[in-house]
């Protein structure tokens, strides 16, 4: 992008009333058949709408289509039983019954392919989409077959590998992968989820992203980020690595988060999509607030590099919340903006 400091969003966006009930993680959608197909659509023109009124650059579906940011790409894959479930441990944080992998995990047809296609034909705008990463997805699955953590997430690069090739055929300008367990499973980052992240990505010409966040505002989340003490230092071990990779992009949590900016340092060289936006609260940030994260963010990122974004996604928000707080990373990004060609 010409434009300095373009606005983007970490991907998921509120989906309206009538396709899935609000403030809600998993909700079930409430049509069916054609009428979800069709509502699915109108849900993805509306989110996309939402972010030109507001001004955001870089535009995604808001994740319309999909329940959940993992689940919703593993359902469509072979070798995974929905209906066999265990209880796991998601990243180290709380319990949950998840789909057990019975088989070779394939993937038989494209997952998102029509809705990125859909979102191409609606906007000239450039376009992030945004897909699991592997290392997050092993770790929502209990793995009956492979018994191996490292051994599923290649299987699973390969797969995102395919997906993410079609999806920049049918012009998605960013592959975004949100790898949530990147600031949980730091050895094995480094042995291995970097690589597999790497192999999701071979060959892609569009630019590539990794979003690593301290998680959506529920519970869960709010309560372990409780007992990581005043400053949290996670990206630490996993930057190093990731600032000599093949991704392009990383997506980080700075707004209210305890992470010190300095660490953003060792990333110098990338493009950083930086997190200006709270997501665990519904308080609106105002413009001002959002350039003091920016302002402080251009201490470690050269500002060509240096992308305005939301901490994660704000799909458990109220709409109006939502609303607000893309217009206020817009205002935000502009003050920084013109400060910086003044
Ligand atoms: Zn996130």
């Amino acid at each position: 992008m010409n434009k300095l400091l373009p606005t983007s969003t970490a991907g998921s966006l509120p989906k309206p009333s009538w396709l899935a009930q609000p403030e809600t993680l998993w909700s079930p959608w409430k049509l069916q058949g054609q009428e979800l197909v069709e509502g699915k659509q109108d849900a993805l023109r509306v989110a996309l709408n939402d972010q030109q009124r507001a001004g955001i650059d870089i535009v995604s579906d808001g994740e319309q289509t999909r329940q959940h940011f993992v689940t919703s790409f593993i359902e469509h894959l072979g070798g995974v039983d929905f209906e066999k479930r265990e209880t796991v441990r998601i990243r180290d944080r709380y319990d949950a019954s998840v789909p057990t992998v019975v088989g070779a995990v394939s993937r038989h047809k494209p997952v998102f392919l029509d809705d990125a296609k859909f979102l191409r034909g609606q906007t000239d705008q450039p376009i992030k989409w945004a897909l699991p990463g592997p290392m997050t997805m092993i770790d929502t699955l209990y793995d009956a077959h492979y018994k191996s953590r490292e051994k599923l997430a290649w299987e699973f690069a390969r797969i995102l590998n395919q997906e993410a090739k079609e999806l920049e055929a049918a012009g998605v300008d960013i592959i975004q992968f949100d790898e949530p367990a990147f600031n949980v499973f730091f050895d094995e980052v480094n042995d291995w989820g970097i690589a597999a992240l790497e192999k999701a990505a071979e060959g892609l010409k569009c630019e590539t992203a990794v979003h690593i966040c301290y998680g959506y505002g529920i519970k869960a989340n709010t309560d372990w980020k409780k007992t990581l003490g005043t400053e949290w230092r996670q990206y630490e071990e996993i930057f190093p690595k990731l600032q000599t990779s093949s991704i392009d992009m990383i997506s980080l949590e700075c707004q209210h988060s305890r992470v010190p900016m300095d660490l953003i340092e060792l990333l110098r060289g990338k493009k950083v999509m930086v997190g200006a936006i709270d997501v665990a609260t519904h308080t609106i940030e105002t413009p001002d607030e959002v350039a003091d994260v920016l302002r402080n963010a251009l201490r470690f990122v050269d500002a060509d590099k240096l992308y305005p974004c939301t901490n994660c996604g704000m799909a458990p928000l109220p709409r109006h919340v939502a609303q607000g707080k893309l217009t206020a990373l817009s205002a935000g990004a502009a003050i920084v903006r013109n400060e910086l060609s003044a």
